[in-house]
């Protein structure tokens, strides 16, 4: 292996593809990038499955961004097609729109004449006035009140978490738009986008560069003493992995995919639907619906949460939270010390879109560039 690397970026996730691209193009930076699996792209690895269709390994990854530099620098490495993404709810024997809006609460209360006064007015009623919710329950019900709480929230949260929403913080559930409109888009980002290729596509594209060697299959554990970078080390995976698990593990919420194919053009009406009250798995998806491919055949993903396995989601409770904050303080010594920079998702134990994270990747990078006096 070269000794001679300017920099080396443990993960080739989005950070880890957005730094190697700027570090080699900008300031012309040597580049070793690893992963310890066998593709680039982390968590937006998308693949081609047996019947020829593109799956998204690890959930469906809809990408979207307010940040216009953001698509046009990205824009260097993909064409786009446009964001299909729209996601119903199953629940009391009927798919409902999600997240709620006007249509949701027609079908809901059985009122198809409600307009967004109205629809106002019946939230108004129906509404447990709460006046700081401390969770998710008390920041749900406060918002649309009981009878949409169980249909739509309570048992999807305790699917996916594990966790009573009592016992989560009100971001949690709160992060869920409720719109007084017909918009039916599953969020409301100015750009709703997906890389005509895939995602795999455009990284792959991003960090083919003279200056970058990507090794793969390469756990930065097995180098990290071995190969030292002349300027800086980016690091994208598990803090508390780095730390040898010092103060104990982080905790994270998993996830489990079965991918089965149907020989029928499309399976389900849109790209996600969820199962709050019916079901082991969360959600379905036919991923099909914003990959625009045309085939016979379809493929839907079953999402399954899991305990144990790949970290997904850090689990928002302030315990854990804690834990983060005292792995944060060693990570910061270790930049000061040894120009060792954390960043992303498993660094941060923070859940990112793959938007705000890569916006946060060109931000270390700038930080790093004007240390270097450019
Ligand atoms: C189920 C799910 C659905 C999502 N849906 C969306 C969505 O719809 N829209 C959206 O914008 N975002 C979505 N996201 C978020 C998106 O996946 C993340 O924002 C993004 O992947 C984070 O990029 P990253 O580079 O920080 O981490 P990752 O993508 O996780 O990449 C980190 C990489 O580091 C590697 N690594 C870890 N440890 C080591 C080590 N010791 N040595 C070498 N390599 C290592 C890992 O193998 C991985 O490839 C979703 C996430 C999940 C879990």
């Amino acid at each position: 292996m070269d000794k001679n690397y300017d920099v080396i970026i443990a993960g080739a996730g989005p950070v880890g593809c957005v730094m190697a691209e700027r570090f080699a193009s900008v300031m012309n930076w040597k580049v070793l990038l690893i992963d310890k699996r066998d593709h680039v792209a982390g968590n937006c690895f998308d693949k081609q499955h047996d019947s020829g269709l593109l799956i998204h390994r690890y959930g469906p990854h809809y990408f979207r961004s307010n940040n216009k530099d953001l698509i046009d620098y990205l824009s260097q490495f993909t064409d786009w097609i446009p964001g299909n993404y729209y996601v119903k709810s199953s629940t009391n024997g009927e798919l409902y729109p999600f997240p709620i809006n006007l249509l949701t609460l027609r079908q809901f209360f059985k009122k198809p004449d409600l307009n967004a006064e109205t629809a106002q007015q019946l939230l108004e009623e129906k509404r447990i006035p709460i006046e700081n919710p401390a969770n998710s329950e008390e920041f749900v019900l406060s918002r649309v009140g009981r009878e949409m709480y169980e249909a739509f929230y309570l048992g999807y949260t305790l699917k996916q978490w594990a966790i009573h929403p009592k016992d989560l913080a009100p971001s949690v559930c709160g992060r869920i738009p409720v719109r007084l409109n017909e918009d039916e888009r599953y969020v409301d980002h100015k750009y709703q986008l997906t890389p005509a290729l895939g995602f795999t596509e455009m990284f792959k594209k991003m960090i083919d560069h003279p200056n970058i060697d990507l090794q793969l299959e390469t756990d930065f554990n097995q180098i990290r003493h071995t190969v030292k970078p002349t300027k800086a080390t980016i690091y994208t995976g598990p803090i508390d992995e780095y730390f040898d698990y010092k103060f104990g593990k982080l905790p994270w919420r998993s996830l489990e995919f079965e991918f089965k194919e149907e020989s029928k053009e499309f399976s389900q009406p849109c790209v996600q639907i969820n199962y709050p009250n019916d079901h082991d798995y969360t959600r379905t998806v036919e991923i099909k619906h914003v990959t625009g491919q045309k085939h016979r055949h379809t493929v839907i993903s079953y999402e399954y949460p899991r305990a144990e396995g790949d970290p997904y989601y850090p689990i928002p409770m302030e315990e854990n939270h804690h834990l983060y904050e005292r792995y944060r303080t060693l990570a910061e010594q270790e930049t000061k010390e040894n120009d060792v920079f954390f960043c992303g998702r498993l660094a941060e134990y923070k859940y990112y879109n793959t938007d705000e994270v890569m916006e946060l990747a060109l931000k270390t990078f700038n930080t790093i560039k004007g240390k270097h006096g450019n």
